[in-house]
């Protein structure tokens, strides 16, 4: 099936830009993920930021990208990155993005691959495309200006998760701000992003109108939980993301310094040893490595045995839609002493969300009864709504477009922000927000 026609589907307008800065998203703008946004001044200098799809069923696709030299990559979650490919096979592109955005790019384009294969959904971009792309990266550190035609920029910490960055970019006429994901807060891998003062301020809004409870008192009340679940002779499954969630479960149980015996499965084992030849992007590295170490990592099927003696272990996927999850959760399914704890989001028509739902879930094909507790537990690694106010207010801007968002929420994000005296835009896919 072919997706695109080349140069023919793209809705990115062939008018020059006339002055001031043209923001088109190709994706992403009034939906969360599936990310991909283009700005151009009246120089014809251009920037695409994030080249995404939507991990959904069937996945979502942004618009065709137009030709475009250098695209800038603010971290590897799949809705981020996943259509970097494509550019490459295309356009040619150079990627750019921090080393560890760099390094772990192949294995979730490795992992997208196979998905699609698995499920039978079409992917635009082949093999070929996937190994010309993970030449085409371009490395960048923290606070260090790189030239872009008429424009400079730099990545800045965005503390979502390890190698995350936010882009300040400096244009002739103006100083842009795009969040990527950000966190304001801590968590156990990474310290909150910091404001930069901006005149325009392209932010994520995934939590418009939601506030986190209390990140330490979440933390502890997962902690009793798998306490109470562990002391009743069950095991604590924990479905998590295999970038960024697990490895934070983890660093919570260690640091907990309860004695439990944790097994650590999926693509995350491999994330969390690129995380440790990057240890510059981590907050606290050394005590990652205990963790990391501390955990039993299931390498075998014979591990995977082992594991069904665990007091917790932390797989993907981290929806249930696939991965090691399955094969645990088909064993364990029917122990209600066990408890499926979740830490992440689970999207419409994902695997956990029927869970949740309706007890039952798709194991192999067959729609089977779950009998273990469901928990759920808010460890999110995006800023809650007082956080993105407060740091949208720090960062000074005239101009906020608000992206990466459910259109039913922006609205009161934006309504917060224009009472602090800001002009807010609402981005929708395949239209241009123009400021002057
Ligand atoms: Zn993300």
């Amino acid at each position: 099936m072919v997706l695109y026609t080349p140069g023919r589907t793209s809705s990115y307008p062939d008018e020059p830009v006339k002055s001031g800065i043209r923001i088109h998203f190709l994706g992403g703008g009034n939906e969360v993920g599936n990310v991909g946004v283009v700005l151009e001044d009246q120089t014809a200098t251009r920037l695409l930021i994030d080249y995404g799809l939507a991990p959904s069923r069937p996945p979502r696709y942004p618009s065709e990208a137009p030709p475009i030299g250098d695209a800038i990559f603010t971290h590897t979650h799949i809705d981020h990155i996943g259509m970097a490919p494509w550019l490459v096979g295309n356009h040619d592109t150079n990627l750019h993005g921090t080393t560890l955005t760099a390094a772990l790019s192949g294995m979730m384009w490795k992992d997208t691959y196979k998905v699609s294969s698995i499920e039978g959904y079409p992917l635009p971009w082949d093999r070929r495309d996937e190994d010309y792309a993970k030449d085409a990266w371009k490395t960048h550190a923290y606070h260090e200006w790189a030239q872009h035609d008429n424009w400079r920029w730099q990545l800045h910490p965005a503390g979502h998760v390890p190698g995350a960055a936010m882009i300040e970019i400096e244009t002739p006429t103006h100083r842009i701000l795009h969040t990527g994901d950000i966190d304001t807060r801590d968590s156990p891998n990474t310290l909150g992003a910091k404001p930069i003062e901006c005149d325009i301020l392209l932010l994520e809004s995934t939590y418009a109108g939601n506030e986190h409870p209390n990140r330490a008192d979440e933390e502890a009340r997962f902690i009793a939980k798998v306490v109470e679940v562990v002391e009743r002779g069950g095991i604590a499954i924990i479905p998590a993301f295999a970038s960024g969630r697990g490895q934070d479960v983890l660093k919570i149980l260690h640091d907990s310094g309860l004695d439990l015996n944790v097994h650590y499965d999926g693509m995350g084992k491999a994330i969390s040893q690129q995380w440790l030849n990057h240890p510059e992007h981590l907050r606290d590295a050394d005590s990652f490595e205990a963790a990391f170490k501390w955990s039993r990592r299931v390498r075998s099927k014979s591990d995977r045995k082992r594991a069904l003696e665990a007091d917790v272990i932390i797989t993907t996927s981290g929806m249930l839609d696939g991965g090691p999850i399955l094969w645990y959760l088909n064993r364990l399914r029917t122990d209600n002493r066990c408890a499926i704890l979740f830490t992440g989001y689970q999207a419409e028509k994902s695997g956990g969300r029927k869970l949740i739902e309706t007890g039952r879930i798709p194991i192999y094909g067959h729609t089977v009864d779950v009998a273990c507790e469901i928990d759920r537990f808010d460890l999110s690694n995006h800023a809650g709504h007082t956080e993105l106010v407060n740091f949208a207010e720090a960062c000074n801007p005239k101009h906020v477009v608000l992206f990466h968002g459910d259109p039913e929420t922006r609205p009161i994000l934006g309504e917060a922000l224009e009472a602090k005296g800001m002009t807010v835009h609402y981005p929708n896919n395949g239209e241009n927000v123009h400021i002057q």
